[in-house]
């Protein structure tokens, strides 16, 4: 391949912290708070305390997020809760349905005009949702659409969450035939980088999984943080008392080749990030997620393969190949199917669990790394 140029990557872009300085966060919503939160605030404002969970049972208990519907409050209540709990994060600006409803994308502009998008996938056994923890995203890796614009800013907890529970609504709803109707797992593989968003993302995961009505009731194993491989932030997740399956997104076994794909590799190599994975696993008796895009003539090779197999033996990890979804103008495709077939055969042999992951979205352009926002500003 045509060597990239090395993409210096500061300390501040892994703290997720080089937003514009235009960047601004929303109002606060119920969502950025616990229960316990809820009800101070509920009281502050002259009402009493059950008011908050009686609000929280219609956003996380029923998913209805509009609080003209929430009529069993008076009028004047609902007002004052509405403005102070639940001020609209997310204007839907489009959504996109393909594969025969089972998939829908949703794009949506924030209280800043920030844009990001969030996808729904239903399959026979389960509904997933694919949510976004940044507007764009510092990492830079050169083959994914967000990398390409850089980062915006944080989202909020809540900004995080209402992804979820506007989808799980629209999931309630019956409308991904052939699925349940009850939202079962989230992947936070959407815009951004999470681990770059860590409390909010740490406070959204607890959220997600605390039971309704504090909150949206889903198991933790059912939830999946994929990283670019920042490793302090790999291991303190280790630490937080989770079940969430980690997704590591190598995409190279060589530091060579990292270096270019994954910027932050300059930072944290192979070895380092392999061993933070390992801790990982070790730490929370979950399986570690290896993700690895197939680019055709640039990380497909045999020997890579090979090397991959050796570094990956024994561990507690599967490998998730992703078929490159080219994005808009870039000069890398695919592997063939031939190749990735042999890629797939030789880490097999050397007894790594793998599987291709199946390329949900891509009319709508929903897929891996595709969720570029390409919407113009108004
Ligand atoms: N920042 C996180 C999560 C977002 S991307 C991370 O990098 O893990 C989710 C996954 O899609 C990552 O594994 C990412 O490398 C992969 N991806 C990005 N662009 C892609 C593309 N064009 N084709 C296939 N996979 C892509």
């Amino acid at each position: 391949m045509t060597s990239l140029p090395v993409i210096p990557i500061s300390p501040d872009v892994v703290a997720g912290a080089a937003a514009s300085p235009r960047a601004s966060m929303p109002p606060r919503h119920l969502a950025d708070l616990d229960l316990s939160g809820r009800r101070e605030l509920v009281t502050e404002l002259g009402e009493p305390a059950f008011r908050a969970k009686q609000v929280s049972t219609h956003y996380f208990g029923r998913l209805v997020r509009d609080p003209a519907q929430m009529t069993d409050l008076p009028a004047a209540v609902r007002e004052r809760l509405a403005e102070a709990l639940l001020p609209t994060l997310l204007r839907p600006v489009r959504e996109m349905v393909c594969d025969d409803g089972a998939t829908r994308k949703a794009l949506w502009r924030l209280h800043d005009n920030s844009l990001v998008e969030s996808v729904l996938m239903g399959y026979p056994d389960r509904v997933t949702v694919c949510i976004s923890s940044q507007a764009g995203c510092g990492m830079a890796c050169p083959f994914c659409a967000t990398g390409q614009a850089g980062l915006t800013r944080n989202l909020s907890t809540a900004e995080i969450i209402d992804q979820a529970v506007y989808l799980a609504g629209v999931a309630a709803s019956g409308a991904v035939a052939g699925s349940p109707s009850r939202l079962s797992h989230v992947v936070f593989m959407g815009m951004g980088e999470p681990l770059a968003n860590y409390a909010r993302v740490i406070a959204a995961i607890r959220r997600l999984c605390a039971p309704a009505p504090e909150g949206l009731g889903l198991s933790q194993r059912h939830i999946t943080v994929s990283t670019v491989g920042l490793v302090p932030a790999m291991r303190r997740l280790a630490g937080e008392g989770l079940s969430v399956t980690l997704a590591l997104s190598l995409h190279a076994p060589d530091d060579d080749l990292r270096d270019e794909l994954v910027p932050v590799n300059q930072r944290w190599k192979v070895a380092e990030v392999l061993d933070a994975a390992w801790d990982y696993a070790a730490r929370t008796g979950r399986r570690v997620s290896i993700e690895y895009a197939m680019i055709k003539d640039v990380n497909d090779q045999p020997w890579r393969a090979d090397l991959l197999g050796r570094l990956l033996a024994g561990r507690l990890a599967h490998v998730n190949l992703i078929p490159l979804n080219p994005t808009p103008g870039s000069r890398w495709d695919a592997s063939p199917k031939p190749v990735e077939r042999e890629f797939v055969r030789r880490l097999r042999e050397a007894g790594v669990s793998t599987t291709v992951r199946d390329t949900r979205g891509r009319e709508i352009d929903g897929a891996c790394g595709q969720l570029a926002a390409a919407e113009e500003a108004p």
